[in-house]
């Protein structure tokens, strides 16, 4: 059959495409246009229910805390001026009155010039007063009265009445959230219920024939649904409360009947997927019907995010979230968090913006306003913020994430150094203890595993040998991690190193021909014969590596001149080549041999490829660099790195 392919015929079979697109500040302002302003919805809770929520209204003190002139410590209420001229040697004599002021305690009697009451830390001033003696600084006296050995200021060791809360001033602000020091600062206000803004109920749903719940099996083409629980949990975190519904086919019908039944008792609509125009994708139709002002905005200038779409029916905002969970968390995050915080009652946050230098240029595509997800690691001179992002449909990037950054559709790129702002994907920053920035291995996380027990925090960061070197070069990171083959000399790592660096041996990874067991092709032949039975066979299908790869020399000197079929796939990892054999895409290809044995296939050794650590010696004294190179190492390591396939070097 033929397949229609340029973008004209594609739409006769159900592609609209995005007639307007709105800049991101457009579609944000006409969304929050229609939206707002709009009534709180509060309700009255005690506190202890509280916590958490917002504040609907400024709670104003309805009484002086504390609401009478208090003693802050044990000893005698006087007047100051009785004992002006005390001293250790010319010590004052005062007449004790008939009352003593414990806690709770009303004063009855006045203390006239020359006497003194004995009163507890908490107790009340009683009339005439004007100070507070400590117990310390006076003697008992014959007489029923004490000798004084010190002077006091006036007002010394007293509380006035109002000096902790005022009445009349406002002890919390409408919006803030209710924690254990508001909810003291209220009880201390005798305050036993306030109003708090009612979290706005929102319904998560995802759409996509291909989602499968965790928990669940995976068939082969499908996916777990991430959107669903990751949306969910972040509604929580921004004053939502989220109600997660599952995940829906593409079926116009079912969906329908889904949202309408969730727009009926809830305040807010969250899906996911199914809106970039094409002839699957339903969630947009629907909700074109489900009421008034309808879609504000389909088709936004945001790189990635470019489907999302805003709606708002009778009310009530429907958002429909890319469906690659990235896109949805950016999208989500830069657009939607605002207006739930606003329906919650919450101010925009503030807490999650953190200022971090880009390490080098971010090139970004004109007239699109760009998310790019970052790492923080700590510089020479404050947070650096890391590109880490693997295009959108990379959910691991997450991992190793604490947020993103945003480039403005009008520059072509961020330079290098540009200080911008993070918003972070939750309000705590983690800058780690120990930065590892370079090439991945399976290895490394044996290594760092004592670490983690002892309580360092450790970030490896993948992104290859290279830009591994280039961030220490730059004091990024405390260890590059590389596998880098010098042609020339035929040697590893240490060719590569500049001033400021030095090597730190890792350990060393076997690599070799990976096959499918019981492809007779290979099997029992050395690694020279495979190749050339593959070769010999036209039906044979190579999975290469990507050039700059150390394996990628190794592959070139295997083959010569040749360029069999599947030469040009040239995937950038070693797991990505077996994963290729392994679900036959290809028939063999170069790999390391504790990856080639984690997938079942077959496995002819080669050579040995180095891992080392480049090491910044600028930071060799730190902590934990030092417990670092200690795990390396250890008896534990090497076992450990033993049991995985690898050979301490
Ligand atoms: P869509 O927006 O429906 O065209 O989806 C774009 C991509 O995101 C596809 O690769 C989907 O499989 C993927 N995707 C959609 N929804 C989800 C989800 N809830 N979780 C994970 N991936 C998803
Ligand atoms: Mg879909």
């Amino acid at each position: 059959m033929h397949k229609p392919s340029n973008s004209a015929d594609r739409q006769g079979i159900g592609q609209d495409q995005f007639l307007t697109i709105l800049s991101r500040e457009e579609a944000l302002a006409r969304f929050e246009a229609a939206l707002f302003p709009r009534a709180i919805a509060a309700e009255e809770r005690q506190l202890a229910d509280a916590l958490g929520l917002a504040l609907a209204e400024s709670v104003v003190a309805p009484i002086d805390v504390p609401s009478f002139d208090r003693a802050n410590v044990d000893g005698f209420a006087v007047r100051s001026a009785d004992i002006a001229a005390a001293s250790e040697g010319q010590p004052v004599r005062l007449t004790l009155n008939g009352e003593t002021i414990a806690c709770g305690v009303t004063p009855e009697l006045t203390v006239l010039p020359g006497t003194a009451t004995p009163i507890s830390t908490g107790g009340p001033l009683p009339r005439g007063a004007d100070a507070i003696v400590m117990v310390e600084n006076t003697h008992p006296s014959e007489g029923d009265a004490i000798e004084v050995g010190r002077s006091a200021s006036p007002g010394q060791f007293v509380s006035h009445a109002g000096s902790d809360i005022a009445m009349g001033e406002i002890v919390l602000r409408v919006g803030m959230v209710i924690g254990s020091r508001e909810i003291g600062m209220l009880a201390a206000c005798g305050i036993a219920s306030i109003p708090v803004a009612r979290k706005p109920h929102v319904a998560v749903l995802s759409t996509g024939d291909e989602l499968v719940q965790p928990g669940e099996a995976l068939p082969s083409a499908g996916i777990y649904d991430t959107n669903g629980a990751i949306v969910t949990a972040a509604v929580s975190e921004n004053g939502g409360e989220a109600e997660f519904l599952g995940s829906f086919p593409d079926d116009e019908a079912r969906l329908e009947a889904a949202m309408r039944q969730a727009l009926a008792t809830h305040d807010m609509l969250i899906l996911s997927g199914g809106t970039s125009k094409g002839a699957g994708d339903v969630s947009h139709r629907i909700v074109a019907r489900l009421g008034q002002p309808g879609i504000i905005a389909h088709g936004i200038a945001l790189k990635p995010g470019k489907p999302l779409c805003l709606a708002v029916c009778d009310g009530k905002p429907i958002v429909i979230l890319p469906g690659f969970p990235t896109s949805a968390m950016f999208t989500f995050h830069d657009m939607i968090v605002p207006v739930l915080r606003r329906m919650a009652g919450l101010p925009p946050r503030t807490d999650a913006q953190v200022t971090a230098r880009v390490p080098l240029r971010i090139a970004s595509e004109i007239g699109r306003t760009e998310f790019v997800m970052v790492s923080l690691v700590k510089g020479q001179e404050g947070l650096v913020a890391y590109p880490t992002g693997k295009g959108s449909g990379a959910i691991t990037s997450f991992a190793q994430a604490d947020g993103f950054i945003r480039i403005e559709a009008l520059a072509d790129h961020m330079p290098a150094g540009s200080e911008t702002q993070v918003t972070l994907f939750t309000p705590q920053v983690r800058v780690p203890d120990l930065s590892i920035i370079g090439s991945h291995c399976t290895g490394l996380d044996r290594v760092v595993a004592p670490l983690v027990r002892d309580g360092f925090s450790v970030r490896v960061l993948a992104v290859g040998s290279l830009g591994g070197l280039a961030a220490a070069r730059r004091g990024e990171c405390d260890l590059a991690p590389i596998h880098l083959l010098d042609e020339k000399t035929g040697r590893y790592n240490e060719p590569f190193l500049e001033a400021g660096l030095e090597l730190v041996p890792g350990w060393r990874r076997m690599q070799g021909i990976v096959f499918r067991p019981g492809d007779l092709r290979f099997e029992g032949l050395d690694a020279h014969d495979a190749v050339r039975a593959a070769l010999a066979d036209p039906d044979c299908l190579m999975v290469n590596r990507n050039q700059g790869a150390g394996t990628r020399i190794l592959i070139d000197t295997l083959l010569g001149s040749a360029r069999p079929d599947g030469y040009w796939n040239q995937p950038r990892s070693h797991n990505a080549v077996a994963a290729a054999v392994a679900q036959k895409r290809a028939d063999w290809g170069v790999t390391i041999a504790p990856v080639a044995e984690a997938s079942g296939l077959g496995f002819i050794p080669l050579a040995e490829e180095h891992y080392d650590f480049a090491l910044v010696t600028a930071r060799k004294d730190r902590p934990a660099v030092k417990t670092f190179l200690a795990a390396l190492q250890s008896e534990e390591s090497r076992i450990s790195l033993e049991q995985a396939g690898f050979r301490r070097a």
